[in-house]
């Protein structure tokens, strides 16, 4: 059996003609850019997300970048953020110009630990940018709660969590911005990038609105640098169509993930620790292994898709050697790297797809 990380040929099939006449409307309208669809999907992305303003960006990136830029955060700024997540969350922190300050994650989530933060708050500090990993919300109060306190702007790095909860809150609802990602490996992925920034600050929506378009109002006039962080007319419209299926997809996902725990469960494999708080929508399923890379290796010879997310922390990355992090640093995120494997969670696998996974992880000798 074949079993890839994620199908996205299944999950096409299903919208295959709904995809092509929304496509095909685009082209026949040749609106490429912005355009009622883009309006469109802002309006119900911010409602499902219990947003009040939504902006359309050019992709998951774009929209922490924009959030930043239109924050006013840039030189000599300091943003606090965990080294356990995808390489943008801090790259654009740094293309902002402002300096990543890392805190270790909470191993049982995977999400930044709320506890660490305050210590390391200074006069420097703008922001703290929690990261919503693998489909599982941070723990927002705490973290709120020390944003309040020293006025800081908090930039929720959503790509992963649509629709999640905490609390009963939405992912990108609590901070100031919420980010979120189109990428087609998304749970809500487009047919190629693009992204959304919400917010709930009329002031800043009329910013980020701006610096999507290299802070151009009126048109010609820029009191702001901004960039080109527009989204496609094409990706919104294919998003529109994917859009009503994101519930039904989630819950698969949680299906999935359920039938998993209950295989795994009492044995060798740690599986995903979903706080009672939170709703997960499973973007990633991982588990926790000790022998994980002989584990990875015979996944990969049953032809059964994995991936290691994340294999080097953040802050142990080549390119912010100059930050001084060494190893030992962050030691639950570092011990967390060398444990974790993606295991398919995707809403179109079938029981028969899910024990040949499990049966393949068992079958790993000394287990
Ligand atoms: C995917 C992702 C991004 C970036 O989104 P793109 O649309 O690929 O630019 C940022 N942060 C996290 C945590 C992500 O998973």
């Amino acid at each position: 059996m074949q079993i890839p990380l994620l199908d996205l040929k299944a999950q096409y099939a299903t919208i295959k003609e709904e995809m092509l006449t929304a496509v095909s409307e685009v082209l026949e309208s040749q609106r490429c850019i912005g355009g009622p669809r883009v309006s469109e999907l802002e309006e119900k992305i911010a409602a499902i997300s219990d947003s009040r303003f939504a902006v359309g960006v050019s992709s998951g990136t774009d929209a922490i970048l924009n959030s930043l830029m239109s924050l006013g955060i840039g030189d000599g700024d300091e943003v606090i953020t965990t080294p356990f997540t995808f390489f943008a969350t801090v790259g654009c922190i740094v293309r902002a110009g402002a300096k990543p300050v890392f805190v270790d994650i909470e191993p049982k989530t995977f999400n930044i630990n709320p506890e660490l933060i305050e210590p390391v708050v200074t006069e420097k500090t703008k922001a703290i940018m929690p990261v919503h990993l693998f489909g599982q919300m941070a723990d927002m109060d705490p973290i709120m709660e020390i944003a309040n306190k020293y006025n800081l702007a908090v930039i929720e790095d959503a790509a992963q969590s649509i629709t999640s909860t905490y609390k009963g809150r939405k992912a990108g609802s609590i901070g100031a911005t919420g980010c979120f990602s189109f990428f087609p490996s998304k749970n809500l992925g487009g047919i190629g990038d693009g992204g959304m920034i919400v917010t709930n600050d009329e002031q800043l929506y009329g910013r980020l609105f701006i610096m999507r378009n290299h802070g151009s109002k009126p048109k010609y006039y820029h009191k702001h640098i901004g960039g080109n962080f527009r989204l496609d007319a094409i990706q919104a419209a294919a998003l529109l169509v994917k859009l009503p299926h994101l519930d039904e997809w989630s819950e698969g996902r949680r299906r999935n993930a359920a039938y998993y725990d209950k295989e795994f469960e009492g044995t060798f494999v740690q599986t995903p620790y979903v706080s009672p708080e939170c709703v997960s929508v499973y973007n990633q399923y991982c588990i926790r292994v000790p022998n994980r890379d002989e584990v990875l290796a015979h996944l990969r010879e049953k032809n059964i898709g994995c991936e290691i997310y994340y294999p080097v922390p953040l802050h142990l990355q080549e390119c912010f050697r100059s930050l001084g992090y060494k190893e030992g640093d962050c030691r639950q995120a570092e011990k967390a790297a060398k444990e974790v494997i993606a295991l398919p969670v995707y809403p179109e696998l079938t029981d028969e797809m899910k024990d040949y996974v499990v049966d393949a992880v068992f079958e790993v000798e000394g287990n």
